[in-house]
This record gives structure tokens, sequence and C-alpha cells, in this order.
């Protein structure tokens, strides 16, 4: 379990991205058209953060081990082929993939909106959060990101005249109880998509893709919907979008959160897939 320690080491975990994510490097691979945005792979809380939350020591990271999509950022990598956006922060702290305000985020119910007050399980996880601890939530965390992200989406419909976000997670083999969808068996891969910003070749060749490796695809099930940046949201449809979420159970141990021996080919197969589905996009 060493591997859910808390960073405590973040004087400024927006500056804390990888190699793909700086301004300007963002800018120049950006030119093919194509984002990858990977909002739920880090564990990070920073220490002040943390102090705000009701749960520590194992039962947080029971919490990060259910809610982390771990290892995605080593799954949706095209090296120089496409922008990565990768969010620095564990979802605890803000949850960029939902909506700020909670009156469109239906997981606002559960109380998993952009800044989650209850656990996958409804027990709390904060003691309070008042009008102003989440407007300071949002402003120091949620909107750099999506300012990010909407400047990667600019800069690629003036270079390329559309855009694609490949929006990638994992899920859980078996549901969360904070899950929608509580059916028992779930798919291998679930393709996202929406009706706007998901024209039907890129549904078509995403399943066809992700079915190719011999792996059970289903179009919005467990989750639904994909990613695409406010301003642009049902308003550009040069915008495309489509989420990818992974079984986690391909790849990795979900009770101990170690990589499954056969994980890098996984990996290899994933980005091969993603691969075609840019070429067919380009
Ligand atoms: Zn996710």
């Amino acid at each position: 379990m060493d591997r859910l320690a808390l960073a405590t080491d973040l004087p400024d975990a927006l500056t804390v991205l990888d190699r793909h994510t700086s301004i300007g490097a963002d800018i120049a691979h950006v030119t093919a058209g194509i984002i990858l945005h990977i909002p739920h792979a880090s564990t990070k809380i920073p220490a002040n953060e943390a102090t705000k939350l009701t749960i520590s020591g194992e039962a947080l990271a029971q919490e990060l081990l259910r809610m982390t999509d771990r290892y995605a950022d080593e799954l949706f990598d095209l090296g120089e082929q496409a922008a990565r956006l990768v969010f620095p922060l564990s979802r605890l702290v803000v949850d960029p993939e939902r909506f700020a305000d909670d009156t469109n985020e239906p997981m606002a119910a559960e109380g998993m909106g952009a800044v989650y007050t209850r656990t996958s399980d409804g027990r709390p996880l904060r003691s309070s959060l008042d009008t102003e601890e989440r407007q300071r939530l949002l402003e120091r965390y949620y909107v750099p990101h999506h300012e990010r992200l909407e400047q990667l989406v600019r800069e690629a419909l003036q270079t390329s005249g559309y855009c694609l976000i490949i929006d990638g997670h994992s899920f859980p083999s078996s549901p969360l109880p904070c899950d929608l969808d509580q059916a028992p068996l779930r798919p291998d891969v679930c393709i996202g998509t929406d009706p706007f910003h998901t024209p039907e070749w890129l549904q078509r060749t995403s399943v066809a893709a992700f079915s190719d490796p011999g792996w059970r695809v289903e179009l919005n099930r467990p989750y639904a919907g994909s990613m695409v940046p406010s301003s642009f949201y049902r308003k550009d449809a040069r915008v495309y979008s489509i989420m990818v979420e992974v079984n986690r159970s391909l790849y990795m141990n979900e009770q101990t959160a170690e990589r499954l021996a056969g994980s890098g080919e996984v990996c290899r197969r994933i980005q091969s897939v993603l691969a075609a589905i840019v070429a067919a996009a380009c």
C-alpha cells in the first residue's frame, strides 16, 4: 500500500504536470488536432487539502484505490502524436470531469459533483463545505485545468481545423455503491459518446478498434458521455470527443493496485487501438 501514500511536496501542484503538459509543448503537439485528457489517474492530495477530509490513513487509501483510474496515464499515451493533459491531483480534491454547476451535474445528488462531499460508499468525505470553500477549491484547481484544456482545443482548431478529445479512464470490474449502473456484469471497454460531439464514424471506428483484440465493448455502459470544455459544448461540431473506459481487471490487481503480469501487453494494445482511431480522424 505504500504507493497510495499522499503527496506532501506539492508547492504548486498545477505546475507539476508531465512532459506533455507544459503549455509550450502542448501547443507544439496539438498540430495533429488530437488531445488525450486524463482526469482521474493521480492519487496526489496536497497536505493542506488532506487535512480538510474526514477520512485518513487506511480508509483514505481504500477510497483512493476505488476511485483512482490508476495507470490511465500509462495506458493513454501516444507520444508525439497527441497533446496530453493529465490532471495532476486526485479527484478527491476536485473532479475536473464533473460540471462545475451542481444543477447540471447528475452525480451531485450522490455528493459527488465537482467537489465531493461523500465517499464512493456514501460516507462523509468533508466535515463541511460552505460556498466559499467550494469556490476556493474550484478556482485553485478546477478552473486552471479547464482553461488549459480550452486553450488546447482552441489551438487544435486553429492549426488543424478540428479537434479530437480522447477522454481516458479506467473503471472497477464491480460496481461501486455510488455508480448509477449497478449491473454486475461489466464490459472490458466502455466507449462513452455525446450525441453532438461524437460523429457516427468516430463511434463506429472506436467500437471496431477496441473489439479487434477480442475485448467486449459496450457503448455508454456502465458510464456515459465524454468530456468537452464548456465554451465548445454543444456549440462547435468541429470538436469531436469520445470517452474510453478500460476495465481495471484487464491490467491491475484491484485489491492491491499492483500491475498484472500482462499489463504491458494490454498497454501496448490500447496504444495501438488509439493510434488506429487517430489515423481515422486525421
Ligand atoms: Zn475516470
